[in-house]
Parts: C-alpha cells; sequence; structure tokens
C-alpha cells in the first residue's frame, strides 16, 4: 500500500496496472483473430509478442490516459488452445478481461503478488516474479500435455502469461481460473499444505471479514476433518493423487489446496435471520440490506448461472457425480457436498494453487529450509515428494474422510 492508501504494485498504481492491462489484453485477443486456428508447435510456446502502447496511440492501439507502457503477450497461440480446450470462446474471453473494471482481492500471502478478479467472477488476474513467469513458460510444453490428457483436474489453470512494463518496471501477470464464486459466501476459507510449521492464520489475517485460515487453524475448527460420500471421497483423493504426481514431476513443492466451505445450514439460518429483520422492519443496518440483497431473487440466478470455464466447477474437477445435497432448490451448483462433525451440510469450493515455486527456485528461502528441518525432511533430492506425499498424506487422513453411517442420515435441519 502506498501514500495515501492507493494500493501500489513495484510503485506503480493498482489501478493504472489494471486500466493498462485490459488494454494490452483487448488488443493481444483482437490480434490473434488474424491467425488462422491450427495444430500447436513447440515453438508456439515460445514465442513473445510485445506492442508499444503510446499516449496518443498508434495505428493498432487505442490513445489512453496512463503512462506510456509496452506489453508483452506470452505464447499467445499456445494459450488459445488452452483456452479453446476449457471452451472459452475469443469473445467471451475478451468480455470476461474487458468489458468492465477488474476488482482488487486482498491477498494474504506473503509474496506481495496482487490479485485481480473480472467482474463476471470467472477468471483471477495474479501478479508473479520474474522467475515464477520464467517457469511458467518452461513448464508450458509438458503442464499441457497433461490438460489435455487428462482436462478433470485441480491443477489451476492459465489462461494467459502477460507482462506489463512501464517505467522500466515489469509487471508479470498470469490469468487463471476463480476458484472461488464470489456469489455464494464462504462460511471458511483454508489454505492447506499438509504441514503444521507457522501455517497458523496471522492475527490481522483473522481479524478481516473472511480471513484465509491455514492447516493448524483447520485442525481446531475440524478436528474430526469433513466429511464426503464414498464414492465422492474417493474421486477426489485420486483426482489429487494424479495431479500431485505432475507436480512431482516437475519438482514442483510449496503448492495448497485452496478450500472454500459453504456452509448450507448456517446459510439457511442467515436467510431467516434476515427475513425476520426484514418483517419486523428493523432492516436498517447496512449489513441487513446486503444480506436481504443477497438471499433475495438475484441470488438464484447468479449461483447456478452457466460458468464460462468448462471442466472447472470443484465437481467436475474431481469426475464425480453431481448428485443434489437436497430436495431444495435454490441451493450453488458446483460444489462437493460434505458434511462437518456436526452433520451440518456443506459445499466446498476447491482446488490446487501457487504451483509456480520449483525446488530450484524456492530453496533459498530460509523458511522452507526451517520447515523442512522442522518436518524431518532433511534430504534434499526427495522434497518435491516428501512434499507431495505429506500433502496427500494429510489430505486422505486429515482433512476429508469417508462418511460414517451416523451421520449420513442424522437430521442437521436446526432451523
Ligand atoms: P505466498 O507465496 O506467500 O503463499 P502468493 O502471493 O503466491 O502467496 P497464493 O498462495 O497463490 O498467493 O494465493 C494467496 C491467496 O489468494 C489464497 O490463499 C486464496 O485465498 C487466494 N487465491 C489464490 N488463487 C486463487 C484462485 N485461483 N481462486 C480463488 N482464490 C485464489
Ligand atoms: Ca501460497
Ligand atoms: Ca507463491
Amino acid at each position: 500500500v502506498g501514500e495515501g492508501g492507493e494500493i501500489t504494485y513495484k510503485k506503480i498504481q493498482s489501478s493504472q496496472i489494471m486500466g493498462s492491462i485490459q488494454l494490452g489484453i483487448q488488443h493481444a485477443i483482437g490480434g490473434l483473430a488474424s491467425k488462422p486456428e491450427r495444430d500447436l508447435l513447440m515453438q508456439d510456446f515460445m514465442t513473445v509478442e510485445t506492442t508499444n502502447f503510446p499516449h496518443e496511440g498508434s495505428n493498432h492501439t487505442p490513445a489512453h490516459h496512463y503512462s506510456e507502457f509496452k506489453f508483452k503477450t506470452y505464447a499467445p497461440i499456445a494459450f488459445r488452445y488452452f483456452r479453446d480446450l476449457f471452451g472459452i470462446q475469443p469473445d467471451d474471453f475478451l468480455m470476461s478481461m474487458c468489458s468492465a473494471p477488474l476488482r482488487e482481492l486482498s491477498n494474504p500471502g506473503a509474496s506481495g503478488s496482487i490479485f485481480y478478479l473480472t467482474n463476471d467472477d470467472e477468471f483471477i488476474i495474479k501478479t508473479v516474479q520474474h522467475k515464477e513467469g520464467e517457469f511458467l513458460q518452461k513448464l508450458l510444453p509438458g503442464y499441457y500435455l497433461n490438460l489435455d490428457q487428462n482436462p478433470r483436474t485441480l491443477l489451476p489453470k492459465f489462461f494467459g502469461l502477460y507482462c506489463y512494463q512501464c517505467n522500466s518496471k515489469n509487471v508479470r501477470l498470469v490469468a487463471m481460473n476463480n476458484l472461488l464464486p464470489s456469489s455464494i459466501k464462504m462460511h471458511q476459507k483454508y489454505d492447506l499444505k499438509g504441514s503444521t510449521y507457522k501455517r497458523k492464520a496471522s492475527k490481522t489475517e483473522r481479524q478481516k471479514t473472511s480471513p484465509t485460515y491455514k492447516d493448524l487453524d483447520f485442525m481446531e475448527h475440524h478436528n474430526e476433518g469433513i466429511f464426503l460420500e464414498a464414492d465422492t471421497y474417493t474421486a477426489l483423493i485420486k483426482t489429487m493423487q494424479r495431479d500431485c504426481r505432475v507436480l512431482e514431476s516437475f519438482k514442483i513443492m510449496d503448492y495448497s489446496l485452496l478450500v472454500g466451505i459453504h456452509n448450507l445450514d448456517d446459510a439457511q439460518r442467515e436467510k431467516n435471520e434476515a427475513r425476520k429483520l426484514t418483517e419486523s422492519g428493523q432492516s436498517d443496518g447496512e449489513d441487513n440490506e446486503g444480506e436481504t440483497k443477497r438471499t433475495g431473487l438475484n441470488r438464484t440466478r447468479s449461483i447456478n448461472r452457466q460458468r464460462l470455464v468448462a471442466h472447472s466447477t470443484a465437481m467436475e474437477s474431481i469426475q464425480a457425480e453431481s448428485e443434489p445435497i437436497d430436495e431444495e432448490e435454490d441451493v450453488p451448483s458446483g460444489g462437493i457436498p460434505a458434511r462437518n462433525a456436526r452433520g451440518e451440510r456443506l459445499l466446498l469450493f476447491l482446488g490446487i494453487i501457487d504451483i509456480l515455486q520449483s525446488y530450484r527456485l524456492r530453496k533459498k528461502l530460509e523458511h522452507t529450509w526451517k520447515s523442512m528441518i522442522h518436518d524431518g525432511d532433511t534430504v534434499s533430492v526427495h522434497r518435491p515428494s516428501f512434499y507431495a506425499q505429506r500433502f496427500l498424506d494429510f489430505m486422505a487422513k486429515t482433512v476429508f474422510k469417508k462418511i460414517p453411517s451416523s451421520l449420513k442420515h442424522s437430521p442437521s435441519k436446526r432451523k
């Protein structure tokens, strides 16, 4: 955060970054239209296109009021192919990215990255370090070999890699799928790694309206874990095993499983609460108004809207059949049905994030070193496989459990 409360990244105002990258992306997508669709060639992974954006505009760029900048688009043809793999039409991508202002998310990470969310909730744009951008470029051919074979995955889906250059500063950006639909209230949010070393949300994080908790917090909040139907459990763990094998093969570590929990019973209670307040005419606070709006008519439409990115809801990612959790309509779609130990009905929204740290990149950092010693792994070559194994163990044994029959039929309706 810079002076006067305005958010900055590398001393560039965030609003300027947002506006400029929208111009850059618009130009990049527009330029692709003239290039016919064809099979991918190896060199498509290596191309970089650079465009200047002078104030006054040029033959192929519009005039603008931001600082002059350069915009680089990495592997444009390759990324078009990947977007196509997920059913994203060029016009739709353009609309999502450029037709409305981006929203900035507050980032709980330590890395200082900025996250932007597209107005339609489909995509997240994240600033990444130079090394991470380079790594993604190298990763692309192998990564997409995997996606092509298996689009049902919890791994992040990358839809673009860009670099915004201004005043000799470089801001590298990746566009990827958004895992947490903002129209659905996440009652709890976790960033899980399977490590216990310093894996507790900071005080500042806990004070936020929607904090992202970590492993130790999870174990405290859900000491019995979260319960899934046997089939769902198996599908989820299988998908994670497959995904972790891919990550291990690229020597990637330090990734997390992001888990957003929507508690249907809490949501019902909140709805009833809001209704009571409205009926008794007490609805004058801002909060109540928000509640009423969320639970009103327009809610159903927005939460069950067909998503732009194919195979990308949590349910689709793990290749499980979606069974309605209840007869009740007005239940958000796409989440994985689950229960907590109290028998409350949950919907889980999840995916693996932050995979651009390869072991070679990360080993300098002291924290990893310390945490690895803490966790008992001292053999460096085994680290990515140690990481993957520990991650999977934690997910399969501590976080997710097969539902015991006692919970299965328990009446959870305490309205
Ligand atoms: P660090 O390296 O310090 O862990 P980072 O800046 O690399 O942090 P990430 O770990 O990628 O950031 O993500 C930080 C947070 O941003 C996550 O815990 C999550 O709340 C949110 N987030 C990241 N990726 C997504 C996504 N694809 N969809 C929704 N939310 C996301
Ligand atoms: Ca992270
Ligand atoms: Ca990171």
